[in-house]
């Protein structure tokens, strides 16, 4: 069976990829499927955009397809960023733009008290228009200042509870483990395999 990962983000697709090893579909991306229509992600809720990207995607190549949205929820700014984790800092904000506004905003907040939990929700959507979500948690904390160069996003400045570690000092196995995407997808794999 064929699989489209419904993401531009090629951190996604290696990650998601990676996650569903083991499994008899071939995983294409949309970069792999060139004209498909631009998705908005304009959705008040990680479950709604999700849905939109995997519903859109699937209805456009008449193929199964799998979305995540993700979102970083910080207790001390009342759960912000959110659904806006990709545009924290602006519309076209960076990675470093997003983590630096986000560390402006806890200047002064003791390190107990900067908790946060990052969200993952997984769309698998099949043509015809069925779609079935899942979710993944992991909690941790900000940290002060960006630790660690490899994933991407938010990653050098959440370290995730019970790791001495951000997600940015893990190997992609190592964060598979116990990341929020990890957790989405061993749930999305069951519904994966339902389909084939
Ligand atoms: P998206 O809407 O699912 O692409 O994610 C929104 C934003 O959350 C992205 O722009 C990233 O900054 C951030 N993000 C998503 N997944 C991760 C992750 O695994 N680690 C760190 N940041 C992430």
């Amino acid at each position: 069976m064929k699989l489209v990962l419904a993401t531009h983000n090629e951190h996604k697709v290696a990650e998601l990829s990676r996650m569903l090893e083991g499994l008899d579909v071939e995983v294409l991306s949309v970069r792999d499927l060139p004209d498909l229509p631009d998705v908005v992600e304009d959705g008040e809720t990680l479950e709604a955009n999700a849905v939109k990207k995997a519903s859109a995607v699937s209805a456009a190549t008449g193929l199964p397809a799998l979305a995540d949205d993700t979102g970083l929820e910080v207790e001390p700014l009342g759960g912000e960023p959110g659904v806006y984790s990709a545009r924290y800092a602006g519309p076209d904000a960076t990675y470093d733009d997003n983590n630096r506004k986000l560390l402006a905003a806890l200047e002064g907040v003791s390190a107990n008290r900067r908790r946060a939990v990052f969200r993952c929700v997984v769309a698998v959507a099949v043509p015809g228009g069925d779609v079935r979500t899942v979710e993944g948690r992991t909690a941790g904390s900000i940290i002060d200042a960006p630790r660690g160069r490899l994933g991407f996003g938010y990653d050098p400045i959440f370290l995730p509870d019970g790791s001495a570690r951000t997600y940015a000092e893990m190997t992609q196995t190592e964060k598979n483990a116990v990341s929020h995407r990890g957790r989405a997808m061993r749930a999305a794999r069951d519904l994966v395999e339902e389909l084939l």
